[in-house]
């Protein structure tokens, strides 16, 4: 069943742990520490992604209603002679109910917007809710990385079902502004101007009822220090948090939403 498509949106943060941590002691002691941070969080659900291996340790562990537990990667094959790959009902039997697709890591080890498209499918097969990442690798003054972010979603979103697309969540994650510090991060007037033209390419797309639908979540050095500005001016719908997800800056970026 996919989270809260068609409901009233709730603000979202995704903790993308990469490939952290080294063992599945120090991956409850990050997952401990966050659930005690989302205590006083009303407004929003958290999704922990943690590397597929703790997955289904970390998913038996007690925890609030709005924590949820997602993937940082599905095959778009469901099973098979697929060495190293994991499927979309893999991760879910795991305790997975979201899955990062297209995540710009990947992209640069070679997953090309073909290979996304057929994995957000796969998603909506099995059930999982995606979180698709776009995001242009450099800005220019003529506006070119637009038109980038912009074939990115159409070549996502054209094999897809009008159906899929609704409530479908997006994380804008400027490439060139992941893994820095907060002081390199894309601005909060620029995240809102984005995220207008992001809503508007899929008004284009697929109908502005659907566009309406949608939630869009910036991605890229968000740290306590631009969390709070990044939500009141930035228009986004919630955070794709990588590195701040396992340190102790995490609890304050969650008390900023
Ligand atoms: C990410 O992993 O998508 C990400 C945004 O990382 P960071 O927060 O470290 O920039």
């Amino acid at each position: 069943m996919r989270y809260n498509a068609g409901m009233k949106k709730k603000n979202l943060v995704i903790a993308n742990w990469k490939m952290n941590p080294e063992t599945i002691l120090e991956a409850k002691t990050i997952f401990n520490n966050s659930r005690k941070n989302t205590q006083n969080l009303r407004n929003a659900d958290l999704v922990i992604c943690p590397p597929d291996v703790f997955l289904l340790t970390l998913s038996k562990l007690q925890r609030p209603k709005n924590i949820f537990f997602g993937a940082q990667d599905i095959f778009y094959a469901n099973k098979g002679a697929f060495t190293g790959e994991t499927s979309a009902s893999q991760v879910l039997d795991s305790g997975a109910k979201f899955v990062i697709i297209g995540h710009s890591e990947r992209r640069a080890l070679g997953e090309s917007d073909e290979v996304v498209a057929r994995k957000l499918q796969a998603a909506f097969d099995s059930g999982l809710t995606p979180i698709l990442c776009i995001g242009e690798r450099e800005r220019d003054k003529e506006g070119r990385h637009l038109e980038f972010v912009r074939n990115q979603i159409k070549l996502a979103l054209s094999p897809l079902r009008k159906k899929n697309l609704i409530g479908l969540i997006f994380a804008y994650e400027p490439v060139w502004a992941i893994g820095k510090s907060s002081r390199e991060a894309m601005s909060p007037t620029d995240i809102h101007e984005t995220v207008l033209f992001i809503k508007k390419t899929v008004g284009e797309l697929a109908g502005r009822d659907v566009a309406q639908t949608i939630r869009v979540l910036y991605g890229g050095s968000v740290e306590s220090e631009n969390a709070k500005s990044i939500m009141e001016h930035g228009n986004v719908d919630g955070f794709l948090v990588g590195h701040a997800s396992i340190s102790d800056d995490f609890g304050r970026i969650l008390r900023s939403i």
